[in-house]
């Protein structure tokens, strides 16, 4: 692990500024990520900024939304009696991620900016155009049985690895972001990007930019919702395909719908299309098998993950289905 200044403010503008000050320098919260690519050699920041003395793990409800500072534990999230009752799919989904001890170190700011876990970009003795533009990508013609089905480029195949961020996506939540520049808001569903001809970038932020908080509209899926996860095993292990689905129903007529798939594309997938195809729908297999097709339509496999092509079309109504039949 390379050497590095280790700062610990407790005021966000003192972090923001310290970061400002040094070219590749890292916030840390639970470093239940950084450390690793540190480790690894994958990341060598010159400067650590510990954000952990900030006031930013409330979570509170205000004028029909639920807030949850970024640095909230994922476990205590996934446990507070407010996301329960109103959003219980995101509660589902960070429950789906890592291991409990895991949970009780990650935060929700460091969730959704976890970095892919490819491991062409973990092994730097490979190709990897996100770890070292220009060099290659390793999976395209290499082994790509985790890589994603939408959105891809011919720079990078990767997935995004968080399932709270599919939870998000599906629920139309809002980052909040301060800055050098003050403070922004940005749709949750823009946060991430697709990797393009710059896959070294994951996010839109800009440089210096700490996540605050991100913010949950108050909705209608208090209910029929689930998060499935498919994976190798039974804990601990990245999505090959994730699914949020989430239901209003007004008797067996589904009246809103929200669907997102994790695992598939290098940003949180979300179905909008699949989405206004079940509105108005008997909440029937029927409707969740065309909704199914319609999301699935331009998805294209590898070498190793056509599997995926037919696992994610079964995961959305399998998903659709047990979100339907919560009584
Ligand atoms: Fe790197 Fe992306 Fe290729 Fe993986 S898929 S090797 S992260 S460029």
């Amino acid at each position: 692990m390379n050497q590095f200044q280790y700062l610990r403010p407790t005021k966000q503008q003192a972090a923001i500024e310290a970061l400002a000050r040094t070219p590749n320098a890292q916030f840390i919260a639970g470093g239940t990520n950084l450390l690793d690519l540190m480790k690894r050699g994958v990341l060598e920041p010159p400067r650590l900024i510990d954000i952990n003395r900030l006031p930013l793990g409330k979570i509170e409800r205000d004028n029909g939304r639920l807030r949850i500072g970024a640095l909230a534990l994922n476990g205590a999230v996934a446990e507070d009696k407010q996301v329960l009752e109103r959003q219980p799919l995101l509660a589902q989904a960070l429950n789906a991620g890592a291991s409990a001890q895991l949970r009780n170190m990650a935060t929700v700011g460091g969730n959704m900016l976890q970095r892919t876990r490819c491991s062409y970009f973990y092994d730097t003795a490979m190709p990897c155009n996100k770890r070292e533009p220009g060099s290659g990508c390793g999976a395209l013609e290499g082994y790509n049985r985790m890589h994603a089905i939408f959105g891809f480029s011919d720079k990078c195949i990767a997935v995004h690895p968080s399932d709270m961020s599919v939870a998000l996506v599906a629920l139309d939540a809002t980052v909040l972001i301060s800055g050098p520049k003050g403070d922004r808001r940005l749709p949750f569903a823009d946060l991430h990007r697709l990797p393009g001809d710059t896959p070294q970038k994951d996010t839109n932020l800009e440089p210096g930019e700490l996540i605050t908080a991100v913010e949950i509209p108050d909705g209608p899926f208090t209910k029929n919702v689930h998060y499935l996860k498919v994976r190798e095993r039974a804990s601990y292990a990245f999505a090959l395909v994730s699914v949020a689905a989430a239901l209003s129903l007004d008797g067996n007529t589904i009246k809103d719908a929200r669907l997102a798939m994790g695992g598939v594309a290098h940003k949180p997938w979300r179905l909008a299309e699949a989405e206004k195809s079940l509105i108005g729908k008997p909440a029937t297999e029927a409707t969740f098998r065309q909704a199914a097709d319609i999301a699935m339509q331009g998805a294209k496999a590898f070498k190793h993950n056509s599997y995926k092509l037919r696992m994610a079309p079964n995961s959305i109504i399998q998903a659709l289905k047990n979100a339907a039949s919560v009584a």
